[in-house]
């Protein structure tokens, strides 16, 4: 190896943040922390309490919860299955596929190698508690462990083994390493209302007070492709309000609290839509549905390949198309409005009543839908300005059946979810961004005693709340003053021998340059009434 490729090796690798991940630094983290602040001081009045989800669960709670055959479920989960599980689920697809694979009789030659492996993987994954602890899991594992050895001896050592034997043997192998139970493969949340159920169901919130309201905020996961306003590690905050009734005053009342928070925010050029998608069944959304389909054939080759798929699959879902050349064919396509229930029209006419009582503006969006079945009625959106396409900062909805489906009690339920990367993108690109961190006093000490007081200016300050910056060494004044601007301080505290003889300090206010002498009680007096007229 040459010299320099040998230094070019030598050199530390350089590590970046993974594609569609990043940090939030500050500045940028207190407008965050400010907006996060927001969200408790105008949910808590309105009477929910903070859940803690965890950030990663067993895929098949969101493949029930989010729905199996969403985008987000089909291809955008972080999934990953414990090491060594993984080996031993491919081994096992392995052995239960080598018959169909070999035929006859190669086939227990075949078999024996990825057998002798599972069974050694299975030793070692199961001496270190990776593997479920089950009655069955113990037996099978016995079991399999002497068939293996068996099996090696036969058709390794044996000259003319005894057909009937291995293949009863291999009957064995197959019918063990399939029944055996490995520990559910895990995923990162893609979104956390599945969360919120499961968490409600096991800890049997039913049993509280209904309806429960909880909130929530964290970063959610999805493999997706890395855009503005589009990321794989994204933060939402979100409510959910389970249990109870489904009275359009609660569908009402979480509207509100949105919008007012978004107020308080200061988010600009928000717009609310809001749409009715009835209940599954055949006098309703179910009997939509199928109209839609029926039109959409009707027009068939005019649309694109994508909309040809979601017709097929999911027929609502071709009312989001942003295609161009298809908004005139969507246009005149037959309205869930005009085939609701009576039950769900009078749900959603009283809705809109309630928001008018509560000065909430919205706009109707009939083109507003999910695709799932177990959304029903209420849907709404929220769009707000400065993100381009990227534009919904906020997504919600009544989803009555899910409780149920993920094997809790008949419950109501509706909640939404907030782009919070969106939220913050948008507050900064009109102006409202964080102000630069500054500091409230940066203390220029010089000798050894100087720093003694120094030291016990700083902790005073600091405990009354001030920012504070005490230089670890020290500085020559001009050096001192120069960094006290350069870190945006209003105020220097000048600490010399003189200061501390004297017990008058010298503060210099750094946007005009004046100087005063303090004691040192004036002094903290001084700071207080400054501070409380910034
Ligand atoms: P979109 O249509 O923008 O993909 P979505 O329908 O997937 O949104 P929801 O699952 O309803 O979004 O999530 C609610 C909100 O979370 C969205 O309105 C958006 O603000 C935000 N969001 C969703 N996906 C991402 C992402 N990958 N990066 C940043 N924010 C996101
Ligand atoms: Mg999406």
């Amino acid at each position: 190896m040459s010299e320099g490729a040998k230094k070019k090796e030598e050199k530390p690798r350089k590590f970046q943040a993974i594609r569609g991940t990043r940090d939030l630094l500050p500045p940028d983290t207190a407008l965050w922390n400010h907006v996060e602040q927001t969200a408790r001081e105008v949910f808590v009045p309105y009477g929910y309490g903070e859940i803690r989800p965890p950030i990663f669960e067993v895929t098949e709670l969101f493949a029930r919860g989010v729905g199996g055959d969403t985008d987000i479920v089909s291809k955008e989960m972080f999934t990953f299955s414990p090491d060594p599980l993984s080996r031993l689920e491919a081994l096992r697809t392995l052995i239960l596929s080598t018959r169909e694979y070999w035929g006859g009789t190669d086939f227990p030659q075949a078999l024996n190698e990825p057998l002798q492996e599972f069974v050694d993987v299975l030793k070692s994954a199961s001496s270190r508690a990776q593997i479920p602890e089950t009655a069955e899991n113990v037996a099978s594992q016995a079991q399999l462990a002497s068939i293996a050895n068996r099996l090696n001896q036969l058709i390794t050592v044996e000259d003319s083994p005894d057909i009937d034997e291995v293949n009863d043997l291999c009957e064995k192998v197959e019918l063990s390493v399939e029944s055996f139970q490995f520990q559910d493969a895990a995923s990162l949340r893609p979104e956390a209302t599945a969360s919120v159920c499961r968490a409600y169901i096991e800890h049997n919130m039913q049993q509280l007070p209904q309806p429960v309201k909880l909130y929530y905020m964290g970063p959610m996961f999805r493999r997706e492709r890395p855009q503005k306003g589009r990321y794989r590690q994204f933060y939402q905050i979100g409510a959910e309000i389970l249990g109870g009734s489904d009275a359009p005053a609660i569908d009402a009342e979480l509207i509100e609290m949105l919008m007012a928070f978004f107020d308080k925010c200061g988010l600009q050029g928000t717009e609310l839509s809001i749409n009715s998608i009835g209940h599954a069944s055949d006098n309703c959304r179910r009997g939509y549905v199928a109209k839609l389909k029926a039109e959409l054939e009707k027009v068939k080759d005019r649309l694109g390949a994508d909309s040809q798929r979601r017709m097929e699959k999911n027929p609502l879902r071709v009312l989001d198309s942003k295609l161009e050349h298809e908004q005139a064919i969507i246009e005149k396509l037959p309205r869930i409005a005009d085939h609701l229930c009576d039950d769900c029209k009078t749900h959603y006419a009283a809705l809109k009543r309630e928001l008018e009582l509560r000065g909430v503006i919205y706009r109707e969006n009939w083109r507003l839908v999910r695709g799932l079945d177990y959304y029903m009625r209420t849907t709404f959106e929220i769009t707000a300005q400065g993100l381009g396409s990227q534009n919904a900062v906020c997504g919600g909805g009544r989803y009555d059946g899910l409780v149920e489906l993920l094997g809790g009690p008949p419950a109501k339920g509706i909640g939404f979810a907030i782009g919070e990367d969106r939220l913050i993108l948008s507050l900064q690109e009109s102006g409202k961004g964080a102000a630069p961190q500054g500091r409230d006093v940066y203390i220029a000490w010089m000798g050894e005693r100087a720093y003694a007081t120094a030291v016990r200016a700083a902790k005073d300050l600091r405990n009354a709340g001030f920012r504070v910056e005490l230089p670890p060494t020290e500085l020559k004044f001009g050096k001192a003053l120069e960094r006290a601007s350069k870190l945006g301080s209003c105020f220097a505290l000048i600490l010399g021998d003189n200061e501390v003889t004297d017990g008058q300090w010298t503060l210099k206010t750094l946007a005009d340059g004046s100087q005063q002498k303090l004691s040192e009680a004036a002094l903290l007096e001084y700071l207080r009434n400054q501070k409380a007229g910034l």
